[in-house]
């Protein structure tokens, strides 16, 4: 690795402290709007949002709850004690930190904890059954719903904070494609090339590389192929699809690279330049069709119609989009039947493609964050059909 990683020279920015106890406001604000007594929250992205807390999930229950009325506890096991406390909502008092030890039975204090508030309770899509059976056998007269009815209502709109991060690390993502494309290629196994490029993701700042889709040839035609052991050659495409974390927040970048070997007669067929051309389009009029008021749906049916008026529609075969935060795919979707309307803050990727099955396919993406006037484009590699020697 030769170049100085973009993010080193950065200042280290990242959410305020503060920003958490306007989280947990806002999230018992809305919670109690909605009738509930309490959320409970455990490992995952939601309470990453809420309290700053990465924690790793374990067979030990950690969990943040949160009544409507009183101050938020984290349970959490003794030994993750260290982890926890340096958390911004813990640090700073706004969550009081309880600690489960060995012997105990985290269920019963959660029960504990939540007294008579244990009515109408909603819990983070992503805590386990094994918890959540439990729970709901020490809370028989509770009723249960998701939580993401009030934390996802919040995670959808990005503040200034998190639409900064998802930013640096669209452009880490960017300068991944750009070293590995101006690398060498053919000849080479897709995983090698895919072990290049998570190599390079985490050199440029990722917290890790989450995926690091290399088709080639063929194998560009299958959306969500997996490196192989296929050997790359000259005169076909290779679509690469490639992100993780970055302080949390995910990049996500699709590109198509059609590599020549240095032959001029290797150079892309007219077919694939026409499907190109449409794909890019397309892609082009979708992040175009992206401002305030605009339906998710909107923005898929705009793809689609390009693609499918130029003979491509049934070779489209994926949404045309994800919101993207902290995790990689999460709401807004771009796809047809979501008549949500797309605020100023939602950030998602547009990400159409073209697969011509057992030949070859194509997608470009980006992350289009909705600003108020219109689409602000996070990734800056360019979008044209790159011809490279490879
Ligand atoms: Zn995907
Ligand atoms: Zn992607
Ligand atoms: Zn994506």
């Amino acid at each position: 690795m030769t170049s100085l990683p973009f993010a080193a020279a950065q200042p280290q920015a990242g959410i305020p402290a503060a920003r958490h106890a306007e989280r947990l406001a806002r999230a018992r604000a809305l919670a109690a709007e909605q009738g509930l007594d309490a959320l409970l929250v455990g490992v995952g992205a939601d309470l990453r949002y809420l309290a700053g807390y990465d924690a790793l999930a374990l067979e030990r229950l950690t969990l943040l709850v949160v009544p409507v009325a009183g101050r938020p506890t984290l349970l959490a096991p003794r030994l993750e004690a260290a982890a926890t406390a340096v958390a911004p909502a813990i640090a700073s008092g706004e969550v009081h930190l309880e600690t489960w030890e060995e012997t105990d039975d985290p269920l019963l204090r959660v029960r504990d904890l939540l007294g008579d508030r244990a009515g109408r309770l909603a819990v983070s899509d992503r805590l386990a059954a094994h918890f959540l059976l439990g729970l709901q056998a020490l809370m028989p007269d509770a009723s249960w719903s998701l939580a993401s009815a009030v934390v996802g209502r919040l995670r959808i709109v990005k503040d200034a904070d998190e639409v900064a991060l998802l930013e640096r690390a669209a452009h880490a993502a960017d300068q991944v494609i750009h070293e590995v494309v101006n690398g060498r290629l053919v000849g080479r196994t897709e995983a090698d090339v895919a072990r290049e490029i998570r190599d390079r993701l985490i050199a440029w700042g990722h917290d890790r590389a989450d995926f690091a889709i290399v088709g080639s040839g063929p194998n560009s035609a299958s959306p969500h192929h997996a490196a192989s052991d296929r050997v790359i050659r000259p005169g076909e495409p290779i679509v690469l699809d490639i992100g993780g974390p970055m302080r949390g927040y995910g990049s996500d970048i699709t590109r198509t690279v059609w590599v020549t070997g240095g032959d001029p007669t290797h150079g892309p067929d007219r077919g694939f330049l026409r499907l190109y051309g449409v794909l890019r389009g397309a892609q082009a009029e979708a992040t175009h069709a992206v401002r305030p008021g605009v339906a998710a749906e909107r923005i898929d049916l705009v793809a689609r119609e390009l693609i499918s008026a130029a003979g491509y529609g049934q070779h489209f075969i994926h949404r045309t989009g994800h919101g993207i935060g902290l995790e990689e795919h999460e709401p807004p979707y771009i796809v047809a039947g979501n008549v949500e309307p797309i605020r100023p803050g939602m950030a998602f990727s547009v990400e159409p493609g073209i697969y011509l099955e057992g030949r070859y396919g194509a997608r470009i993406e980006d992350i289009v964050v909705c600003a108020e006037d219109g689409p602000m484009v996070l990734n800056e590699a360019s979008r044209d059909l790159l011809v490279v020697t490879g």
